[in-house]
Formats: C-alpha cells, sequence, structure tokens
C-alpha cells in the first residue's frame, strides 16, 4: 500500500473530506518519515514542538490545504518562530510575526510542521551553504538537493510534507525542483507578498512553491497569492488558475533548439514535453532567448548590489547576535564576521563595490541595461508565443561538494533559470524523466506576466504525458 505520507496533497485531502482519514493520520504519516529520514536527509533545520491538529472533520468551508502538513523555508517569517535564513548571525533570533503567505496558509487551515532546510539567506544552488546543515538528495545519497529552497524540495519529494514554501531569487525553487523531481512553481514577481520574507535580492525574491504535482502547485499558489498592504510591490490581479484551454496555445521554442544543453537525456526530456504539447494541439514557434551568460553576470552585480543593502541591517544592535562595547564600529564588524559565512562576505563586499562609484557605478549600469535587454526579448517571445518551454537546468543533481572550489560552475547552474528571474516572469518546473544516473530530469515551462494559469495547464499537459512517478523509497 502507498504510504500515505507520500500521496499528493489534493488526494490526501479527498481522503480528509470523505471521512477516510483525519489531519491527525497525515501529520502520523509525516512525522514517522520525519523521525526516519531527517537524520540523513536534513530537510528540516526546525521542527515545531506543537502543531494543532483539527480533531473535528473539515468544515463545509475548508479547502484542499485544511489539515494538511507543510513546511516553510528558513527565511518565511513565522511568528515565535527561529527562522535564521541558516545564518550564524540569526542563530536566537525569532520572528515578531508572520509573513503574509503564511498568515494565508493558516488561514486556509494547513499545518505547518517547521522550517526547512536552505543556502545561508538564499545564496546557493545545492543547500550545502547553511552554517551548520546539508540536505542530501532523496534519490542519491551522493548528491546535492538543489538550492537554495533544497531542504523544502527533499522533503516533499521523500514524503516529509506534502508542500513547502520556497523562495526564488534566481532559481532557488525552480532548481531544487528540478534535482528532487517535483514540481517548483516562481510566481509573477509581486504575486504573493514579501512581507515576512526575508530580504536576499529585493527586486528578484519571489516566494514559491514545492509539491508533488502540478494541481497541489495550484493549490497552495491559489492560497498565497494576492495584495498585501504590508508590500506595495505585491499585485491585485485576480488569480486565475481556473481551466485554461490549452488548445491553440503557441509554445515558443529557441530558434536552433536548446543548442548546447549538455545532457542527451535532458535534450530527449525536451523533445518528449514538446510532442506531449503538440499532441494536446499546442502550435509551435521559434522565439529568440535573451543571451544567457549576459544574464547571468547582469544578475550577479544587480543581486549582489540588492544583498549588500540589505543585509546592512545585521550590525549587531537589531537582529540576533549581538557584541555589546563603547565601540559600535567595531562591535558591528565582529558581529559580521563571525556570524555571516564566506559566500554571503563575497556578495556583500562585491554589492558595496558596485554600489561605489565610480568604477562600481559603471558596472550597476551595464548590468542594468542588460536586464532591460532581457526583459526586452522575453517580451517579443511572448508576444509571438504564450509558453516558452525551456530547461530548468542542463544535466541532473551534482555530487556534495563537486563545485565547493568552483563558484563560477555553481553560478552557472542557474543560466536557464536566472534570466526569467530578471524579467520578473512566472515559471514552473515539471519532472519529466530520469536520466541513467537515477536522477530525475524536468523541463522549465516560462508564462506572461500574471499568466500562471496558462502556465500551470501546460504544465498538467506535460506532467500527464510523462507520467514522472518517484521511486518507493529513498536512497540512504
Ligand atoms: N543560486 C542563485 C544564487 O545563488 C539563486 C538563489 C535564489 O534564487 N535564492 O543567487
Amino acid at each position: 500500500m502507498t504510504d500515505l505520507a507520500r500521496i499528493p496533497l489534493n488526494e490526501a485531502a479527498r481522503l480528509l473530506r470523505t471521512g477516510a482519514a483525519v489531519p491527525a493520520d497525515l501529520l502520523d504519516a509525516v512525522r514517522k518519515r520525519i523521525t526516519t529520514l531527517d537524520g540523513t536527509l536534513g530537510c528540516y533545520r526546525w521542527l515545531a514542538p506543537d502543531v494543532a491538529v483539527p480533531d473535528r472533520p473539515p468544515p463545509a468551508a475548508a479547502g484542499p490545504l485544511w489539515g494538511m502538513p507543510g513546511a516553510v523555508k528558513a527565511n518565511i517569517c513565522r511568528r515565535d518562530w527561529p527562522v535564521d535564513c541558516a545564518s550564524r548571525i540569526l542563530a536566537g533570533w525569532h520572528a515578531p510575526y508572520d509573513a503574509h503567505a503564511v498568515s494565508q496558509l493558516d488561514a486556509a487551515g494547513a499545518l505547518l510542521l517547521g522550517t526547512s532546510a536552505m543556502d545561508e539567506f538564499g545564496m546557493g544552488s545545492s543547500t550545502e551553504n547553511a552554517y551548520d546543515l546539508v540536505t542530501r538528495n532523496p534519490w542519491a545519497a551522493d548528491r546535492v538537493a538543489g538550492g537554495s529552497s533544497g531542504g523544502g524540495a527533499a522533503a516533499v519529494a521523500a514524503g516529509l510534507a506534502y508542500f513547502a514554501l520556497g523562495s526564488d531569487t534566481g532559481g532557488s525553487v525552480r532548481q531544487p525542483a528540478h534535482c528532487c523531481g517535483v514540481v517548483g512553481l516562481k510566481p509573477t514577481y509581486g504575486r504573493v507578498s514579501r512581507s515576512g520574507l526575508v530580504a536576499h535580492a529585493s527586486s528578484l525574491d519571489v516566494i514559491g512553491v514545492l509539491a508533488r504535482t502540478v494541481a497541489d502547485a495550484a493549490t497552495v499558489f491559489e492560497t498565497i497569492a494576492g495584495h498585501d498592504p504590508a508590500d506595495s510591490t505585491s499585485c491585485s490581479d485576480p488569480v486565475a488558475v481556473p481551466n485554461v484551454e490549452i488548445r491553440g496555445t503557441r509554445i515558443g521554442i529557441p530558434r536552433g533548439g536548446w543548442g548546447d544543453v549538455t545532457s542527451a537525456e535532458q535534450q530527449r526530456d525536451l523533445d518528449g514535453a514538446l510532442r506531449a504539447m503538440l499532441q494536446a494541439g499546442v502550435e509551435p514557434v521559434e522565439v529568440d532567448l535573451p543571451p544567457l551568460d549576459l544574464a547571468l553576470a547582469a544578475y550577479a552585480v544587480i543581486a549582489a548590489a540588492e544583498t549588500s543593502a540589505n543585509l546592512a541591517r545585521y550590525d549587531g544592535t537589531h537582529f540576533g547576535s549581538r557584541h555589546d562595547g563603547p565601540d559600535h564600529g567595531a562591535a558591528a564588524r565582529a558581529v559580521r564576521s563571525a556570524g555571516f559565512g564566506l559566500e554571503v562576505k563575497l556578495r556583500v563586499l562585491a554589492g558595496a563595490y558596485v554600489l561605489s562609484d565610480p568604477r562600481g557605478g559603471d558596472l550597476l549600469d551595464r548590468a542594468f541595461a542588460v536586464r532591460d535587454l532581457v526583459c526586452r526579448i522575453f517580451s517579443t517571445a511572448l508576444e509571438l508565443s504564450d509558453v516558452l518551454l525551456l530547461p530548468t537546468c542542463d544535466g541532473p543533481a551534482f555530487r556534495l561538494g563537486e563545485y565547493a572550489d568552483d563558484p563560477v560552475a555553481m553560478r552557472n547552474v542557474d543560466r536557464w533559470t536566472v534570466p526569467v528571474s530578471l524579467a520578473g516572469l512566472p515559471a514552473l518546473t515539471v519532472p519529466t524523466g530520469w536520466c541513467v544516473e537515477g536522477l530525475p530530469l524536468s523541463c522549465q515551462l516560462v508564462g506572461r506576466s500574471l499568466d500562471e494559469g496558462r502556465l500551470l495547464a501546460a504544465g498538467s499537459v506535460v506532467e500527464a504525458a510523462c507520467g514522472f512517478q518517484l521511486p518507493a523509497e529513498v536512497a540512504t
């Protein structure tokens, strides 16, 4: 019999509705797996000691998230939880309020279990960059789970949560989804309030969803999206996820194909996804893509500048670790030197450089020009087509430590996801198959701004055609 903790969220919700299960059953099933597996996988940074489990049947108005256990990335605030962003500098800090997305989940009756593992402040692509915890890939113990939302992706894949909230600045929901074989949705920038999301690079940060199926991702997305007066960049446009007719949709394929995609299996899966969509009545259109390498460079400059400004608040006075003494400057330096990890320090320094005139300012101007170019090229591509079909990554999850001494290779992992983030567009990673090494592969669908409905509809077509299944048990 399938483990109750491994079924999709919407199936579990049906069991609750029909009375075949109660929330305590789901919670027990998930907790059992956390107890046996999390010591090896490292999905959770912290587990809430008490989760209020409803003992009544679902109220008539309950939606599918009622009674559903889920995880929240350790950079999304939950009142009184230790939201430390996997950074020593925030060790012991407890969030004073709930993020808007978390309040929405509460209102829907979801059961939040704890904080999921991540790279420090969301900087990284492997979930190896926390000060104290590395997440392993559930399907190969020597591989990364991807990052920076690797804990949530691994938890959802391995049955340690039915869904997880992640954050995506340059790929941090989509890339771990790819590595772990789950669905990852990065909504349009501004679709989900950033209130309560600890800032990394504010013009790029988006709260996203990790789930086992496209329908499950849609369920969580509908719940957390919407306007919030506490975030002036959040938009009030209606969230249209209902059945979008996919027939007649134009699917944009890069002119000349996916060109230098490194793995033949990844190419095979993209061809398969395209075939599935053609069979569903979608029309292919050739489009131009932004230059991926330039986009990566612009991202590095812009994200570093914003990081440097955002992380200036960790000065030993307001948040987390303190260092008292008469010389405030020396205290701040001591706290920051001891509290930030190497990757964060490098970015803060790079950001401080690009924010300083004259050399740095020039770099920043050029990065903004590239960002404009990326936006314009995507905008043309998405006038000619409705959804783009791209890889999420070039190949499967890499080995733990493989890029530890090669930051350029680590950043290159994000070359397909970062350009989409620069343009603020919605994107969906859908698992497509397995490579010979026994690791999942995926495709990335990219939609027009605010057009998550069509994106999810296209994702469902790919999902149905691929028949992707997760293994019966994790590899430990
Ligand atoms: N891997 C990218 C980075 O390190 C993206 C991270 C993210 O999306 N939070 O910046």
